[in-house]
């Protein structure tokens, strides 16, 4: 259990509206008596939980117990006003006392284990000025605060034991969300989809082993001969339990992450308008892929409840030659690594030998064909793609100018992708390529308990294989994790989270 007490910016570090900075652990309360004033007199230890109290955090001020030049300092006495930059707290008995105002703001109180953390918490609410933020965050640790690490309070919420780490981990992906999709599954995974899943799987391992465990102990009245088979009954369901969740994977890191999207047409197609009519206002979130041979730019657009993740095709437009315009050498590399590929065709003129080169080059991938400007006067029919293409892919006719078909083309994305509609909205789906890991461990375990049972092992070998599946989905709800394993995911959640 962590014992000291930690303090962090929770809100953006950027100029904004408010700024929070959250103190959490066994001396929140006292930290807080050192640097906030309330305006209305009251001993801040004393605050109840779940309520807000306005005030300045002062700093180099003196606290209710001080002993300062004619008086003691009572807390619950003091009247706040503020006085040139300085907050003069003058007490009954006369004594006043100075301390640098710093800002003025809304204390809110947690009371253990009613906070975040399941610790006492306060949440200071200032302006939302990078500086005030640094200078009130500043004034806490000198108080006895320490700088928390990124996702610390997380962490609390966790070893304290208010929270299994999916529901941690889905904290970030909340943080991180970029569609509805996205949104729905990690807000379902914080309300503990994924732990009372893994939760309940375990328990008929455990009932497994606990009889397999009773009956070695006790041979007299438990009876154990050809268990094997009755126990491989027991554990079929959660085996295909198991399977089912891991499945699941491919569906859930597709809503997390987004679906890596490349559009292809030829010059003047309308790929730019696509994406424009795709992104709209959202279009500023571009992130680099690493680790290819030159960075290309990818960026995350909205298609209606999903999430794409668009690789900008820069690169292929600004080639010399007008085949490799098209993407002959850089778009084949693109197409590869692409979850889908969106084909754009120009209605408003004939089909060419870029756009047969086009469709050659998607013969193999999970493409869908686009024909584009569809508020023109066509000269190349749906009829007509379809034929040259010999694909039995349907086509959607599009208008990149006016966004007509764009509802048609998420209907058939979701098609291509998300098989029996949202799945999501009645059961769990994994998104962590951690928990697919362990889940798959622990189907490894199963195959190897079938493998004892029908080669006639000993009893005794069973109970290795159900502690090690037991174990393995332990891990997924983070029972037994190793430090190291809890540090790597902790440190990749924000500051102040
Ligand atoms: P890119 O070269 O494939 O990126 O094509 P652009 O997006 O730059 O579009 C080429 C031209 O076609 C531009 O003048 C666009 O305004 C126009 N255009 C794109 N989509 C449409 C559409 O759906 N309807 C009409 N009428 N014009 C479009």
């Amino acid at each position: 259990m962590p014992s000291d007490t930690i303090a962090a910016v929770a809100s953006g570090m950027t100029a904004s509206g408010i700024g929070i900075i959250r103190i959490s652990g066994p001396e929140a309360f006292s930290i807080l008596e050192k640097v906030f004033r309330p305006k209305r007199g009251a001993n801040v230890r004393e605050y109840k939980g779940n309520t807000v109290h306005y005030g300045h955090i002062v700093r180099g001020g003196s606290v209710r117990g001080d002993t300062v030049s004619g008086g003691t300092v009572s807390g619950s006495t003091v009247d706040g006003t503020v006085i040139d930059g300085s907050l003069r707290c003058s007490t009954v008995d006369g004594t006043v006392v100075d301390g640098t105002v710093i800002d003025e703001c809304l204390v809110t109180i947690f009371r253990a284990p009613h906070s975040y953390t399941a610790e006492d918490t306060a949440e200071i609410n200032t302006h939302g000025g990078v500086f005030v933020m640094q200078r009130v965050l500043d004034t806490v640790l000198s108080a006895g605060a320490r700088a928390a690490e990124p996702g610390e309070f997380t962490k609390r919420a966790f070893l304290n034991g208010r929270i299994d780490l999916t529901e941690a981990e889905a904290v970030m992906d909340v943080i991180s969300a970029k569609s509805d999709d996205a949104l729905v599954s990690s807000l379902l995974q914080l309300s503990g989809s994924v732990r009372r899943r893994i939760e309940g799987l375990r328990e008929k391992i455990m009932d497994e082993l606990a009889f397999i465990e009773a009956a070695l102990d006790d041979p007299e009245h438990y009876e154990l001969s050809d268990y094997g088979e009755t126990m491989l009954a027991h554990l079929a369901p959660v085996a295909a339990a198991l399977r089912h969740l891991s499945g699941s994977f491919g569906e859930g890191h597709l809503i997390r992450e987004g679906i890596l999207t490349v559009i292809l047409g030829k010059p003047n197609a309308g790929k730019s308008s696509l994406l424009n009519a795709l992104s709209g206002e959202d279009r500023a979130i571009v992130t680099e892929i690493e680790g290819t041979t030159r960075d290309i730019l990818e960026e995350q657009v909205r298609l209606g409840a999903l999430s794409l993740r668009v690789i900008d095709t820069a690169g292929i437009r600004d080639a010399a030659d007008r085949i490799e315009q098209i993407g002959i050498g850089r778009a084949k590399e693109y197409a590869a690594r692409a979850d889908l590929i969106l084909a754009l065709f120009d209605a408003a003129t004939a089909l060419d030998e870029n756009d047969r080169g086009i469709l050659e080059l998607i013969k193999d991938k999970r493409a869908i064909l686009l024909l584009n400007k569809s508020d023109l006067a066509p000269v190349t029919t749906p009829e007509m793609l379809q034929a040259v293409s010999g694909k039995e892919t349907q086509v959607l006719t599009i208008s990149a100018k006016d966004g007509s078909g764009l509802k048609e083309l998420e209907e058939a994305v979701r098609a291509l992708f998300f098989s029996g509609g949202l799945r999501m909205n009645e059961e769990a789906v994994i998104t962590s390529a951690r928990h697919k890991q362990a889940i798959d461990a622990a189907l490894a375990s199963y195959a190897l308990l079938e493998e004892s049972v029908q080669s006639g092992m000993p009893e005794d070998v069973y109970a290795i294989d159900l502690t090690d599946m037991y174990k393995r989905l332990g891990e997924v709800i983070g029972e037994d994790i190793g430090d190291d394993l809890a540090d790597a995911i902790f440190s990749r959640f924000c500051m102040g989270k």
